[in-house]
């Protein structure tokens, strides 16, 4: 792709951030260098599935270092209802605008892209469809239902947006009984109005906590970043909020600025702060921390759900 072309894709994407400034993205530390994917074996075969499946993965769409890695052992997160986003994050890589009509068939399609990758664990996602009345509520159970039904072996982890705050909207995605509740809080909440506009943290703190109400059996989940400006006295805040929302497993990554009009990198954290930052949270009581500047949401969300299972159960066996 030409610069010139990379400056269209860029416009197209981002209409609402071509009136910000460009912000230089400045050099990576040494530690956040990953490789280049590989376009062969395995993780060329998880291309050609998602490919032939018509599916979209936000392992592409957010541009997630990781990819070499998660798609070389077949692990990729799909994001469904479209590569289109309501929102607009000012972190965030995926698209902005008005989205496209729900494809029905898409549930189906993603359960046979499990089976046929032989998933033990799948992540899925979605952008924000803040035009639809149920936010994609019903989108999701199908989806889940699909995956029980065409890919049994598989646990399902969902990572869904907000649904505004509607209760009827999480209750029933809740009772579809995914594995894994995942939402993401992203940043502190002084970060929220120009971070996170479209969002509102104890929105995003109550749906989680819902969901345990609904249905305590049910792990959740939340990852926060950091370099956007924060200080880890409001992390430490953020995690006393989880806690207090009965959040089982925190996921802390570095922000990394996907281009010149996204939201500048405040900081690189030290991978030997993000030590201290596991040590605290896990002091503040997680089941389950994951906390390195490569930590994503969705990075190997298969081992840590059997991690998660595992703690949960020693947890119990130590009860009095
Ligand atoms: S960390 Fe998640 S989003 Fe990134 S490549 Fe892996 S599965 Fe995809």
């Amino acid at each position: 792709m030409t610069y010139n072309e990379k400056l269209l894709d860029r416009t197209k994407r981002h209409p609402e951030k071509q009136k910000n400034p460009d912000r230089p993205m400045g050099k990576k530390p040494d530690w956040i260098k990953v490789k280049a994917p590989s376009p062969t074996g395995i993780y060329q075969e998880t291309k050609d599935i998602v490919k032939s499946m018509k599916l979209t993965t936000v392992c592409e769409e957010a541009g997630c270092p990781n990819i070499g890695e998660c798609w070389a052992k077949s692990h990729a997160t799909f994001m469904i209802m479209g590569e289109i986003c309501t929102r607009a994050c000012a972190f965030c890589n995926v698209a902005t605008g008005k989205p496209d009509a729900l494809d029905t068939w898409e549930p189906t399609r993603v359960a046979k892209a499990c089976k046929e990758m032989k998933l033990k664990h799948v992540v899925v996602t979605s952008v924000d469809r803040d035009d639809l009345k149920d936010g994609g509520a019903q989108h999701f159970i199908k989806t889940i239902q699909e995956i029980r039904r065409l890919s049994p072996n598989t646990t399902v982890e969902i990572l869904p947006g907000d649904f505004r705050g509607d209760f009827d909207a999480i209750d029933m995605v809740t009772n579809a009984k995914p594995d894994v509740f995942n939402h993401n809080l992203e940043t502190v909440p002084a970060l929220y109005p120009t971070i996170r506009p479209g969002a509102r943290y104890f929105r995003s703190l109550r749906l989680l906590e819902r969901v345990k109400e609904v249905d305590p059996t049910i792990f959740t989940k939340s990852g926060l970043m950091v370099g956007l400006g924060e200080t880890n006295e409001q992390v430490a805040q953020v995690m006393d909020d989880m806690r207090a929302a009965n959040i089982d497993f925190i996921t802390i990554g570095q922000y990394l600025q996907p281009t010149p009009k996204h939201a500048p990198v405040d900081r690189f954290v030290h991978p030997d702060d993000f030590k201290k930052l596991e040590k605290m949270a896990y002091a503040k009581g997680f089941l389950m921390v994951s906390a390195s500047p490569l930590t994503r949401s969705s990075h190997h969300a298969g081992d840590d759900f059997a991690k998660l299972k595992a703690a949960r159960e020693e947890k119990i066996a130590k009860a009095p």
